[in-house]
């Protein structure tokens, strides 16, 4: 067991604080990382306010985790002392269910174990990345590739993973037509995606503020919704919306901004349920889904196929003692496009 510095919410909605923790040895098949960069996703801060119910305090929040190996336990094959490694949104499952087995982790049946705000094993609570140190098991770390630095690969291992699972499972790529609705964290990762992968990119953002950055991440179209005009001219365009907005929305109106057959995926967690006009989705033979996050093979596929398209985060890094501030940003759409912690300010 050894103790290391962290930054935690002490209670729910609680400004978070520097603290220490605890961190388990290193077992046979663990990974001992040192954390360099450590993304805030929304989902951080859902958390730490509670806005998706209970939670575990004190929290370490943090599940955009990329750091160096310091040490490997006896059994570990896949990491060395020194590579540079990711951990994502979950650090183990159940490895025997039929989407275990399928390398579909995310929907393990037995769920997951959380990188933070979730049990171990053991039944101990879990403390994610805004901490100098993380022992994981080898199966759960991911391989940064060479060509990526760490502060931009950082976000991928939430962001860019939730993004690139929907748009390869409802294959957007040339031809296709594909809406980004919202671009924070996970929306501009989207556009930069859905761009390397080929489609047609149209960016549905509640302004035209970030209308220039947008267009220079690969957007060909970019829209504001708080003119109605847009879903006049937009009706029946797109053969695939990703909603990665985190307030509730009106879905009917994006449906009707589908082509017949078309899907619109949300991957956005908002607190509060929606209600929703089901006659778009009728009349159209339209699709409407959710995803969550992606399985650790595909999550190395993304991170791959980023460094060979190039693709990091837009980031803006902070020091710990901003991690407050930061949140307060990201809840009013302040966010350019990524805040990442520089882990060495703990
Ligand atoms: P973010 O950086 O805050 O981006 C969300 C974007 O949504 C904002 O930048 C804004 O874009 C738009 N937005 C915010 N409030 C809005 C409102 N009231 N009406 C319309 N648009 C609004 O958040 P994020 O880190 O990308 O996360 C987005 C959501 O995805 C969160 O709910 C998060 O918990 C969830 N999430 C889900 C998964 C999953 O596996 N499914 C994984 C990670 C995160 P514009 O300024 O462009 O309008
Ligand atoms: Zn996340
Ligand atoms: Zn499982």
């Amino acid at each position: 067991m050894s103790t290391v510095a962290a930054y935690a919410a002490p209670a729910a909605k609680a400004a978070l604080e520097r603290t220490t923790i605890k961190r388990r040895p290193v077992g046979e098949f663990d990974v001992l990382i040192e954390i360099k960069y450590a993304g805030i996703c929304h989902s951080d801060i859902h958390q730490a306010r509670e806005g998706w119910g209970e939670a575990i305090f004190p929290m370490v929040p943090g599940h955009e985790i990329a750091g160096v190996v310091a040490e490997v336990g006896s059994g570990v094959t896949k990491y060395a002392v020194g590579d540079r490694v990711g951990v994502g949104c979950f650090v183990d499952s159940c490895r025997e269910c039929e989407y275990c087995k399928q390398g579909l982790e995310q929907y393990c049946v037995r769920g997951n174990i959380a990188t933070y705000n979730g049990l171990d094993k053991n039944g101990e609570p879990t403390y994610g990345g805004y901490s100098t140190h993380i022992v994981v098991d080898e199966n759960y770390v991911l391989r940064i590739p060479d060509s990526l630095s760490l502060d931009v690969a950082a976000p991928l291992l939430c962001a860019g993973v939730t993004t690139y699972s929907p748009l390869k499972h409802w294959n957007a790529g040339p031809g296709k037509k594909v809406a980004i609705l919202g671009m924070g964290g996970l929306g501009h990762m989207g556009v930069k995606i859905a761009h390397a992968l080929g489609a047609e990119v149209t960016v549905l953002s509640q302004s035209l503020r970030k209308k220039d950055d947008g267009l220079k991440l690969g957007a060909d179209h970019y829209y504001a919704t708080s003119d109605p005009k847009t879903f006049e001219s937009l009706a029946g365009t797109f053969d695939l919306v990703l909603s990665t907005v985190s307030a509730p929305l009106d879905f009917g109106a994006y449906l009707a901004l589908l082509k017949t057959d078309g899907t619109l995926v949300n991957v956005g967690a908002p607190e509060e349920p929606i209600s929703l006009n089901l006659f778009p989705l009728i009349g159209g033979r339209k699709s409407l889904a959710g995803s969550m996050i992606g399985g650790i093979p595909e999550t190395q596929e993304m991170l791959d196929f980023c460094a060979q398209h190039g693709l990091g985060a837009e980031i803006e890094l902070i020091r710990a003692d901003q991690i407050n501030e930061a949140y307060e940003r990201v809840l009013s759409s302040d966010v350019r496009y990524r805040f990442v912690i520089d882990i060495a300010t703990i």
